[in-house]
């Protein structure tokens, strides 16, 4: 299993997908041990790669998990299979913009187009249970957003200015309490205040 698993990192390693860094791995993992996660959305499944890490933690995680990208969800798919998992995780080839859901989860990890994270946090806010958390990735873009003068690519930079607005949503947001962790690319948690 271990083995398979590594096959797939590997492999996605090697054609560029962005999947989640080891340090950000450890903290998502730890965070749903500790907590007793067992319910996730994850929005961004790419290949597979972090579902498939989130549900080896523990047999009752269930995980929900949402890919627009058709060559990547065929992938994950597979991917999914190879491991048997795909009894524990469902995966859609949907645009997370428009996917409905009406499940309530423990934890929803958005890790999709960095552009769009106000409006996926403001969307799927409504689909966290009482204690439930929004974990966000990527939120250092390889330290283009605290120096964006790393890069003269005019898209690079533009998204870094999209990720510095979620950050400043984030911490100006009055139901939200989110805590920034400098970690791996960059993770932030999001909990409704007054629980
Ligand atoms: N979570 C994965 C990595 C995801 S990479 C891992 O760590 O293993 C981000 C993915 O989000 C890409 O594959 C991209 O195609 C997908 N994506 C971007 N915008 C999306 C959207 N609006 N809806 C669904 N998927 C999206
Ligand atoms: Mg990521």
């Amino acid at each position: 299993m271990d083995r398979v698993v590594d096959q797939i990192e590997k492999k996605a390693i090697e054609n560029n997908i962005p999947i989640i860094q080891k340090e950000g791995l450890l903290f998502i993992t730890n965070y749903i041990k500790e907590n007793n996660v067992k319910h996730i959305l994850e929005i961004g499944s790419a290949v597979g790669y972090s579902a498939i890490k989130m549900a080896l933690i523990d047999e009752n995680i269930k995980i929900t998990t949402i890919e627009r990208d058709i060559d990547r969800y065929n992938e994950a798919v597979n991917n999914i299979k190879l491991v048997g998992l795909d009894n524990r995780i469902s995966i859609y080839n949907e645009d997370a913009l428009e996917y409905i859901d009406t499940n309530k989860y423990d934890l929803i990890f958005i890790d999709a187009a960095k552009a769009q994270y106000i409006k996926f946090f403001e969307k799927y806010k409504s689909n966290l249970n009482n204690n439930g958390v929004i974990i966000s990735d990527n939120l250092k873009f390889h330290g283009f957003v605290e120096n964006p003068e790393l890069t003269n690519n005019r898209n690079t930079k533009q998204l870094a200015r999209k990720i510095k607005s979620y950050i400043d949503f984030l911490k100006t947001n009055t139901e939200f309490q989110t805590t920034f962790y400098e970690l791996g690319d960059g993770i932030s948690i999001s909990k409704r205040k007054n629980q």
